[in-house]
């Protein structure tokens, strides 16, 4: 039999750390990553025969879990009729009509298909400066939004000052373009709107953070967030590639618009990605018709792509939203709340501080003491909690490893980071839900067990 371990030396001879994204690579848990065989529902197999469930759920795109009978009948249906005609094919209009029609009040009215969360907010971006002349782009601390050069950029010395590269090989010409600011800080914000007077073409943000683990917006951040940012002239990117058809039928967007404290705001801008691909690389970017306008063929912003609209992803697209039902979001969120609980179960007998940082059914827990750790916010069982990149770093991250290969060892898939969100579907049933539960108590005995490095 090859093994993970053999798969891993095998990729390891030809592809960089054997991973083409570098998470897969368990760096900050240790442990040779397992190799996927077989991914079914809520259960995932590796080629060792270890068969576990899963809460990565492929970074967030399987809503309704791993291959997804109706979605794999799309996909092969249109795969035997043509996977790559090169013209235009109805698919790719029915996909962009189910998005425009979740996103009524958003401003949304057309969609430009693209293959990547990376392509659709570095179109945003050339979007929104091609839109208003302008050159600055806004974005904050922890927030990711893909691998753009502009977009790996690193604070720079103090607040609203231009940025520094956040990755080699970026230039600092280009991240000197964008301005990185702490989340939650609408006084930053105005600070660099006050430094770089109309010289800002856009603030980008994740609807809700979740790459930094979660970390949910205070409410009436991105209202007033829009407002600023109309205030002097710029576009609001909403960046939904992760939280959109994820946390709600219409997005974290449509969340918001459902509770008085938060909504009544709209983006200029909002990119998509994972869930609209059910599985496949598919991802978009969507705005009101005299910004789309701007965009190629009708405008003088330029943009394509060779696999854009592919026919066989937006089947997967297309089934993945039809069947993507308000039962399906409220039992999701049922099992999200059912898996909080037995973690915090947990925590609490080994004596564990942690802070739940949620929106809907995206979720993550932050290790420590809050009150000792300086976190400034409260999670929704009023513990201390984090709320920026900089008060999420200062968790103990330390514990994360033992807790994490407790899980696997106990059947249980989680994401390899501390930094990321827990992924449940609709496929995760009482068998699933239950094994989780199963899975816990062993794994908080290994976090309190830790000593701190
Ligand atoms: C995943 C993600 C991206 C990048 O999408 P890719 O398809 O990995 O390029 C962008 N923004 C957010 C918020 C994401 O979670």
């Amino acid at each position: 039999m090859t093994t993970s371990a053999d798969w891993f030396d095998r990729a390891r001879a030809v592809t960089p750390g054997g991973v083409n994204s570098p998470v897969r690579a368990f760096g900050s848990v240790g442990g040779t990553p397992t190799f996927t065989a077989e991914a079914d529902g809520a259960w995932i197999t590796d080629v060792d025969g270890n068969r576990r469930v899963d809460l990565i759920c492929g970074w967030g795109p399987l809503l309704l879990g791993h291959s997804h009978p109706e979605v794999v009948a799309a996909v092969q249906d249109t795969a035997a009729k043509m996977m790559c005609p090169g013209g235009s094919t109805p698919g790719e209009v029915e996909l962009a009509e189910a998005i425009v029609k979740r996103l009524e009040g958003s401003g949304v009215d057309e969609v430009r298909l693209v293959s990547t969360g990376t392509e659709a907010t570095m179109t945003a971006i050339r979007l929104a400066r091609g839109a208003t002349g302008r050159d600055l782009i806004v974005k904050f601390a922890g927030c990711y939004h893909g691998h753009s050069d502009g977009l790996l950029a690193a604070a720079g010395s103090g607040l609203a000052t231009l940025a520094l590269p956040g990755s080699a090989g970026v230039p600092e010409a280009i991240t000197a373009q964008t301005i990185v600011v702490p989340y939650n800080d609408l006084d930053a914000v105005r600070a660099a709107f006050a430094e770089h007077e109309g010289r800002i073409a856009a603030v980008i943000t994740e609807a809700s953070p979740a790459n930094m683990g979660v970390v949910p917006p205070a409410p009436g951040f991105n209202r007033d967030l829009a407002a600023i940012c109309h205030d002097n002239g710029a576009l609001l990117i909403c960046d939904e590639v992760l939280t959109g058809f994820r946390t709600g039928p219409a997005g974290w967007w449509g969340r918001e618009q459902e509770d008085p404290e938060r909504g009544g705001w709209q983006a200029d801008i909002y990119t998509f990605g994972k869930v609209i691909g059910g599985g496949m690389p598919v991802a978009g970017l969507g705005a009101r018709r005299e910004i789309m306008d701007h965009l190629a063929p009708l405008g003088a912003v330029y943009q394509a792509g060779t696999l854009s609209g592919n026919p066989v992803a937006v089947a997967a697209g297309i089934a993945t939203l039809r069947l993507a039902t308000d039962e399906v979001y409220a039992t999701i969120d049922a099992a999200s709340d059912r898996i909080i609980a037995a973690a915090r179960r947990e925590f609490a007998r080994v004596g564990l501080p942690v802070a739940v940082q949620r929106v809907r059914n995206l979720f993550s827990f932050a290790f420590g003491d809050g009150e000792a750790l300086g976190w400034t916010g409260r999670d929704e069982f009023g513990v201390s909690a984090p709320t920026n990149e900089d008060e999420v770093k200062r968790q103990e991250s330390w514990r994360y490893p033992a807790f994490f290969h407790a899980m696997l060892d106990a059947g249980v898939n989680l994401p390899p980071s501390v930094f990321e969100a827990w992924f449940l579907s609709s496929a995760h049933d009482e068998d699933a839900l239950a094994a989780i539960e199963a899975a816990l108590p062993a794994a908080a005995d290994a976090a309190a067990a830790v000593t701190r490095p």
